[in-house]
């Protein structure tokens, strides 16, 4: 049988190389930071990971890592309800509310996870989703997993949500749903308004931190702290992997009976491991260190308006962002490509974005900016900007 399916799948993966969608993965024998060294041995700059704040390779977090291994091993081999968690875990979900201002956490393997788990145990098909058309992929495979009847507005178009929330007025329970930052334009929820209308139409309101923990605000506390609505949101969802650490781990954070609820009927928190004691150990330490002190926020904010001032002073298109997400605007799917490809020639990591991932006709380069990157790295991928940017008739 498997004959016939192997030609199925070799024409279909035919088909995504022609169209120049299929996905070529680089391999990095180095720790991630701002400096990598690749399979072949060459150095890059890496522009496009979520290492935010330079976590992925900190001293302190390996410190904690490796003394956890030591005191609590390597691997839980069981789920939470059945043999319990090791006091680490319950550590970090106490640490990860303080941080956030809620009332109680409750952690998954990803923030795929939490967010695929968390619409189906407390919504039914009495109540309503509002979700932003650009919210994360595991958003909207958590919508699909729950009852509840589905209702789409557009990219925080606010006049979009207030319609829709007419539409939905006659559920029981509405509840809003957006990314915290959308990992495209780097542009960030207008989350002031989104409560203001939840508060009109009776709706709660969950979000996405992913891309915003750690880095949005003042000291790193997300979205909410940005519009001064520390706790006033019913739920957060964040990841492990990317500003906070960069290894793995997802968790759902808001208010005592939903995470109460999470617990008893979440499935993937129920029917998965939890994350292994030394990253939950490592992310105790993340929180102690971001609770203390906000230098590494302070350093990717000027990294970042130095990034944008620079490159738009060179005459670069830059999306308008809050985040650490440059969208370098090219607007042709192939120039995108090209250029990316010229960039790594010149030791620079970044990735060309092109319909579908965007709109048709909005081609970009994603830059991602971090605290772990110095003056001289900003300064070299601006000039190797600058460069191909004038070879390939930009600038
Ligand atoms: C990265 C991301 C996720 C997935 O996080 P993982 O912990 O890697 O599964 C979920 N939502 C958003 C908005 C993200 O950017």
């Amino acid at each position: 049988m498997y004959q016939k399916f192997q030609v199925h799948l070799q024409e279909e993966l035919a088909s995504i190389e022609d169209a120049g969608l299929y996905k070529r993965e680089r391999v990095i024998v180095s720790p991630q930071g701002a400096e990598i060294t690749l399979a072949d041995g060459t150095r890059a700059l890496n522009f496009c990971a979520n290492n935010y704040l330079g976590l992925a390779n900190s001293p302190e977090l390996i410190a904690a890592a490796k003394g956890a291994l030591e005191t609590h091993g390597y691997g839980m081999a069981s789920v939470r309800f059945i043999c319990g968690c090791s006091d680490l875990h319950k550590q970090l979900e106490t640490k990860i509310a303080d941080f956030f201002g809620t009332e109680d956490t409750i952690l998954y393997a990803a923030c795929f996870d939490a967010n695929g788990g968390v619409f189906e145990p407390l919504l039914s098909e009495d109540d309503a989703i509002i979700s932003d058309a650009l919210n994360h992929a595991s958003i909207i495979d958590g919508v699909r997993l729950c009852k509840a009847k589905r209702y789409r507005y557009a990219n925080a178009d606010m006049e979009d949500l207030e319609k829709q929330l007419q539409e939905a007025q006659a559920h029981r329970f509405k509840l809003i749903v957006t990314d915290g930052v959308f990992s495209m334009d780097g542009n960030v929820a207008p989350l002031d308004k989104i409560v203001a209308l939840a508060d009109k139409y009776e709706a709660m309101v969950m979000v996405d931190e992913s891309h915003s923990a750690g880095v949005v605000g003042k000291t790193g506390r997300g979205v909410t702290e940005l519009h001064n609505l520390r706790g006033k949101v019913e739920i957060l969802t964040g990841t492990l992997g990317k500003a906070f650490g960069g290894a793995i781990g997802g968790f759902t954070t808001g208010k005592k009976e939903i995470i109460d609820m999470l617990r008893q009927r979440s499935r993937p928190y129920l029917f998965s491991n939890s994350i292994p004691p030394l990253v939950a150990a490592a992310g105790v330490k993340m929180v102690e260190i971001m609770s203390s002190t906000h230098v590494l926020q302070d350093k990717l904010h000027a990294n970042t308006d130095y990034f944008i001032e620079k490159m738009r002073s060179a005459g670069f298109d830059i999306k308008p962002t809050r985040s650490a997400i440059c969208a370098v605007m090219l607007y042709d799917a192939r120039l995108s490509q090209n250029m990316a490809a010229r960039l790594q020639e010149e030791g620079i990591f970044v990735t060309g974005f092109y319909y579908p991932v965007v709109p048709q006709g909005q081609a970009r380069i994603r830059v991602q900016i971090s605290a772990a990157h110095e003056t001289k790295h900003l300064d070299k991928c601006i000039a190797a900007f600058i460069k191909v940017g004038k070879e390939l008739g930009i600038l």
